[in-house]
């Protein structure tokens, strides 16, 4: 059994004005309350533009909810990068988490493993706790190559950190084809390549990077299968996506009842 404290992320997307966040974030503070929300983490991710918002309603009503961002730019600092947002300002809004390098940033955005590495790096420096997403697709597990493909993808993420930056990093396992799909993964297929992950922190890093880094689970997670998929040893959380953008389906997914 793990001892890390589980993360129930919800990835809003491009989904959402800062109105319509506002009234999740609240349903989802009140459907919260009464949980025991001291036994995991829950966070939202909102759109950039509804950060602010979700700020705000966080600290004024004390809802224990974390947030953080869909992306960020590898630049650090300021300066010409039209479009860009930068990790400094999203540490200015109180971000704990940000994502790097979700697969539909990867497919539709072309990024690659050194822009996700400099990613992580540029999350690392300002010290926003990046969400590493990596996964295969369908081609590479009807392959049977889904543990080789996304080990690489690990590697090449995290390449170059040391033990204390790699310690702070969260991995989220989400294989494309379950994303979005309502095709779940099984709690095994889920377990073998979080253990693999795992297991690769530990060739990587020293130990205790391999037992304390978190590893979730992504793609079509719902309340009536969260139960089963965080049964497992080396899933600690969930990155959901379309079932997070509803207030009390998001509270018992995050609190898995
Ligand atoms: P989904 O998305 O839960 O809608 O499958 C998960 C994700 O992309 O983070």
């Amino acid at each position: 059994m793990t001892t890390r404290t589980p993360l129930m992320a919800g990835n809003w997307k491009m989904n959402l004005d800062y109105k319509q966040g506002l009234s999740l974030v609240e349903d989802l503070g009140d459907a919260l309350k009464g949980g025991d929300t001291d036994a995991v983490e829950v966070a939202v991710i909102p759109p950039f533009v509804d950060i602010r918002t979700v700020q705000t309603a966080i600290d004024a009503n004390k809802y224990p909810i974390a947030y953080g961002a869909q992306d960020l730019s590898e630049h650090i600092g300021t300066g010409a990068y039209t479009g860009e947002v930068s990790g400094e300002m999203l540490t200015a809004l109180g971000c704990t988490y940000v994502l790097v390098g979700h697969s539909e940033r990867r497919q539709y955005h072309g990024e690659d493993e050194n822009i996700t590495n400099a990613k992580v790096k540029a999350a690392i420096a300002v010290g926003l706790t990046p969400i590493l997403c990596v996964g295969e697709g369908l081609d590479e597990r009807k392959a049977g190559k889904q543990v080789e493909y996304t080990l690489a993808q690990l590697e090449g993420g995290l390449e170059g950190l040391s033990n204390e930056d790699a310690g702070r990093v969260v991995i989220a396992y989400e294989p494309v084809w379950a994303i979005g799909t309502g095709e779940v993964a099984t709690p095994e297929d889920a377990q073998e390549v979080c253990g693999a992950i795992r297991d690769a922190l530990g060739g990587l890093f020293d130990d205790e990077v391999k037992e304390t880094v978190r590893v979730l689970y992504g793609g079509s997670v719902k309340s009536s299968n969260v139960g089963e998929i965080m049964a497992k040893d080396d899933v600690d959380g969930a990155l959901v996506g379309g079932a997070s953008l509803k207030a009390d389906e998001f509270a018992k997914i995050a609190l898995y009842q």
